[in-house]
């Protein structure tokens, strides 16, 4: 199914909810009674998260509705991830609050593009990012997340052609690690990311020579942190480049007392409380989701009282994009994606 990203909305009801207690109350006993558990990206806002029973990036939050016993999955976060537990549980009932929620990189590439490309390139291995829709996932042959992206393409026979998708900095990461010729590049980028920009994290890496740097490798400013890195402007110890569930593991472990984050600003909240000792820092606190902050209190509200909006998935759709996903667990640690 496509996200209606852009359709308007009719009912206006829920848009002054506020996060109160009694929000609060209303959204657990509702979730009770309808069996759901509630699962929140780490860029969803901070309400959302703390209220969810599971926060998380995108692939485990599927791998826990795939595991709940509960019969109803409420997925806070944007619309291809929902669709994602959708095809590890096709016999959950998968909601999203608001299924305008979509995602700039996903809708970067569709089916259609992607089978042009790849009668382009008869032969070639698709190697798709998770951040793509059902339909995309069932056009690819192994998914990957930004953690295992290196792997994933390395296990492809070094002869064979590579198609990766969407996202051009993601693929310029894994281009450089695996040394690859022949992988070819989709120029998909999300907005978020690519607002972080080089020069904006050389200013804040100069402004606190002692923190370190956490990097999604969907940042426009993952090459500019390796190759500041590389000319000594920042010590490449100080430069990780982690996927959000990376960040998590990182920063419990970091001995740093303040860290620059570059990634949706939503990430700081599950930073903050993982690691409270440690002062962390957007590179660009302008770096926020539109798409992420439409599952308000309202429409989280609106979704467990009404059963909206539930995700479909059609199963021939579903079957396909399950064999790469499953092809993509299958070699090295996936971690958790965006
Ligand atoms: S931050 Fe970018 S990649 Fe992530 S959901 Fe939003 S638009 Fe998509």
């Amino acid at each position: 199914m496509t996200p209606v990203t852009e359709a308007v909305r009719a009912d206006t009801a829920y848009d002054e909810v506020v996060p109160d207690e009694a929000w609060r109350e209303e959204v657990r006993r509702l979730a009770a009674e309808r069996d759901a558990v509630l699962l929140a990206h780490n860029y969803q806002i901070p309400e959302i998260q703390d209220i969810a029973d599971h926060t998380g990036d995108s692939l485990a939050l599927s791998r826990i509705a795939a595991a709940s016993e509960a019969s109803t999955i409420v997925f806070c976060g944007v619309h291809f991830m929902a669709e994602s537990a959708k095809i590890l549980s096709p016999d959950k009932t998968v909601l999203i609050p608001d299924a305008r929620a979509g995602c700039s990189l996903a809708d970067s590439i569709t089916a259609d593009q992607l089978r042009a490309w790849k009668a382009e390139h008869p032969g070639a291995v698709v190697v798709s990012y998770v951040n793509t829709t059902a339909e995309v996932k069932a056009e690819t042959d192994i998914c990957c997340t930004s953690a295992n992206a290196v792997e994933v393409v390395a296990s492809v026979p070094a002869d064979r052609e590579v198609l990766f998708l969407p996202d051009m900095f993601l693929g310029a990461h894994v281009k450089r690690e695996t040394g690859r010729d022949n992988l070819h590049i989709w120029a998909g980028e999300c907005h978020v990311h690519a607002g972080i920009n080089g020069a904006e994290l050389a200013d804040r890496a100069a402004a606190q020579p002692d923190a370190e740097l956490f990097i999604h490798p969907e940042c426009g400013c993952a090459t500019s942190a390796l190759y500041l890195a590389g000319e000594g402007a920042v010590a490449a110890d100080r430069v990780k480049i982690l996927s959000t569930g990376g960040m998590l593991d990182q920063a419990k472990e970091t001995k740093a007392r303040s860290v620059l984050v570059a990634t949706e600003v939503g990430m700081l909240h599950q930073l903050r409380k993982a690691a409270p000792g440690v002062d962390f820092r957007p590179v660009n606190d302008r770096a926020s989701c539109r798409y992420m902050k439409m599952i308000t209190p309202g429409a989280l509200l609106r979704s467990l009282r009404e059963g909206t909006d539930e995700v479909h998935v059609a199963p021939e759709i579903a079957a396909r994009a399950r064999g790469a996903v499953q092809a993509m667990i299958e070699i090295g640690n996936p971690g958790g994606g965006e």
